[in-house]
């Protein structure tokens, strides 16, 4: 993004966060209930379809991404800095990982993990959270923004784990895109957390940090994405979602980056960053 988030407008920023909340839409779901929905694989064009490029897309074009030895320079450093990162999500299993993850939508992870940690200590399998019921998982949750909704969501994957996984979370973008509250960037966190592929799950400090410095431009999160998966060697890919997360989230802030403390501030080209 050329310009500081300072000086983005209300209207800008709902942008950005519509085309977040896109990204991780979940998969259209037929109205028949959720325990009898027959799983149905996206089309490959659906998943990968062209993002939407319209004005944005010229003005984040006009600056150039840094090079390829700047961007292993980059992921050098963070890997020196933080050899194993962690995501901040509290879970103790794959199941409950994903639950964390469709709970934490238009929330913070703090905020879920305060919700979570009673209710994973009673219902960490699908069949335990099916058995606990949607009004006491609603009410474990309520603290968390769109609570009713999630709740709904969780019992209905939870139905459909045990229906069609054997209460296993599958292994497989395609069929974690058809549980109720998963989309693109749910299952790239838990393809990467729980089964160790290299995928770059595009959050809100992911968007903001890949276009400030710059590392892929985008004007969606899929175009930064597909774009950050072309650049980032592969020996960085497993972690480069989190210590990108992690750094947006502590030093390369939405309103102010901490640029005088930024381990890479001498390879970030950003126009607008701050001194002490
Ligand atoms: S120098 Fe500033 S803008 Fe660039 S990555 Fe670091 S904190 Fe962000």
């Amino acid at each position: 993004m050329e310009t500081s988030e300072r000086k983005v407008g209300t209207s800008k920023r709902k942008v950005v966060l519509g085309r977040l909340a896109s990204y991780n839409a979940p998969m259209p779901q037929k109205k028949t209930p959720a325990v009898t929905r027959k799983l149905k694989a996206p089309s490959k064009a659906k998943v990968l379809s062209k993002p939407k490029v319209a004005g944005k897309a010229k003005r984040v074009a006009k600056r150039k991404p840094v090079d390829a030895a700047a961007v292993r320079e980059i992921f050098t450093r963070f890997q020196a800095s933080n050899p194993e990162p962690k995501g901040e999500l509290e879970h103790v299993n794959v199941f409950t990982l994903l639950v964390a993850v469709v709970l934490s939508a238009q929330a913070t992870d703090s905020g879920v993990n305060k919700a979570t940690r009673a209710l994973f200590a009673i219902a960490d399998t699908p069949q335990k959270m099916l058995a606990l019921g949607e009004d006491k998982v609603r009410n474990y949750i309520k603290t968390i923004g769109l609570f009713r909704t999630k709740a709904k969501n969780v019992m209905a994957l939870s139905q459909m784990l045990v229906d069609n996984y054997g209460g296993q979370v599958p292994h497989s973008r395609e069929a974690l895109e058809t549980l109720p509250g998963v989309g693109r960037k749910t299952a790239n966190v838990v393809l990467n957390m729980a089964f160790g592929e290299p995928t770059l799950a595009v959050d809100t400090h992911l968007f903001r940090l890949s276009n400030r410095i710059p590392l892929a431009l985008g004007a969606t999160p899929l175009a930064v994405e597909l774009g950050l998966e072309k650049i980032i060697p592969a020996e960085f890919k497993h972690h480069a979602h989190h210590w990108l997360i992690l750094h947006g989230r502590y030093i390369c802030k939405a309103r102010r980056p901490e640029c005088y403390r930024c381990l890479i501030n001498d390879l970030c080209t950003f126009p607008d960053k701050t001194i002490a």
